[in-house]
This record gives structure tokens, C-alpha cells and sequence, in this order.
């Protein structure tokens, strides 16, 4: 059973652990670095990036995720959590810092104030069936690097990404959703 952990200084992080749990994951959170340790797997959930990645920092927890990251840890982020894992943010908060390793570009809150939340029924490359998607003040991916695979669209725009270890997803696959997309996360994490 994968240990996976949610980290949990801000956002929906009771979702996730239940979807993660439901799948049969031992899911826990995490908002030390001890508990970053025992992760096979992390999830960043959906919330506000700008307070993630400050609170990130206070706790001592930034340096160590991107370390990480970085060594090769499957890691999912959804929504705030894909601003957490770009490389590079757009209409980011002045210093606005990240984890990184996801060499995107995204640009917050894109799909704009009149249609701050909207669902959609997005096709999703290795999914049978269309996800319903959840978006809440979500970003879009804007570039994507050579080694990105971009796996679901709205607007015109990738709204789910993977790349290596690192999966991503604009929209809140926690909420209202299946279990799927978490099901290939998992799968990343026994590969
Ligand atoms: N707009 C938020 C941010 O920039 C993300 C919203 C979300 O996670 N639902 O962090």
C-alpha cells in the first residue's frame, strides 16, 4: 500500500485524503518534514498558491519539497497545486515562490472572474471516459516544455499535464470526481 501524502498547510486536503484512501492508499498529511519523509507519493491540493507557498516556507517544508521533487517523488498537484509545481508563473504575486519542476508555464486564475467556477466533461488521454472536471479560479498551462504531455483541454487550453513523475491538473479532480485520475497517480507512484 503507497504511502502518500497530502500536504496540508492550506487548501482541500480532506478530499484528497479521503479519494486517495478510497483507492486504497495509506493517505496522511503532512505539514512537517518528517512527515514529507515517509511519503512515496505527495499530493498539493487545490487552495491558494500564494498562501501555500508562504506557509510553505514559514514551516520549513519548502526546501525539502522541492528537494523532493527533484530526487524523483511522484507528486500530483490540482489546481493552487499546479501553480506550486510550475516552473513559471503568470500573474503570479510579486516574488510569488514555487516548488517547480514542471517545466510549464501557467498563468493564475485564468479563466477569469465571470466564470470564476464552471464543470466540464474534458476527454482525458488514458481515461476511457471524459472526466468531469471541477474548476474553482483555476489556471491554465500557457507553454509546455519538450518532455510535457499535455492529457486534457478546455478552452483551447491544457488544463492537465504530465511530465516524468509530476502530474498536474488545473481543475479539482477531488471534487465530484471518480476516482480516476487519482487511480493514474497511483500508478505513477507503484511504476
Ligand atoms: N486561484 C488560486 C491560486 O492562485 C487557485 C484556486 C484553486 O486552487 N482552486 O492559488
Amino acid at each position: 500500500m503507497p504511502a502518500i501524502g497530502v500536504f496540508a498547510l492550506q487548501g482541500d486536503v480532506r478530499e484528497h485524503v479521503a479519494t486517495l484512501s478510497a483507492l486504497g492508499a495509506d493517505a496522511f498529511t503532512v505539514r512537517r518534514p518528517s512527515e514529507l519523509e515517509r511519503c512515496d507519493g505527495l499530493v498539493l491540493p487545490g487552495g491558494e498558491s500564494t498562501t501555500m507557498a508562504k506557509l510553505a516556507r514559514t514551516f520549513d517544508l519548502l526546501d525539502p519539497l522541492r528537494q523532493r521533487v527533484k530526487d524523483g517523488m511522484p507528486t500530483f498537484g490540482t489546481c493552487a497545486g499546479m501553480i506550486l509545481l510550475a516552473d513559471r508563473i503568470r500573474d503570479g504575486i510579486e516574488g510569488q515562490e514555487t516548488i517547480g519542476g514542471l517545466d510549464v508555464t501557467v498563468r493564475r486564475n485564468a479563466f477569469g472572474r465571470q466564470v470564476d467556477s464552471f464543470e466540464a466533461d474534458l476527454p482525458f488521454t488514458g481515461l476511457d471516459d471524459p472526466v468531469h472536471a471541477v474548476f474553482i479560479r483555476a489556471p491554465w498551462v500557457e507553454e509546455v516544455g519538450p518532455g510535457v504531455e499535455v492529457l486534457a483541454s478546455a478552452e483551447g487550453h491544457p488544463v492537465a499535464v504530465r511530465q516524468g513523475h509530476l502530474l498536474a491538473t488545473s481543475f479539482h479532480p477531488e471534487v465530484d470526481g471518480d476516482g480516476r485520475v487519482h487511480r493514474l497517480f497511483l500508478e505513477l507512484v507503484g511504476r
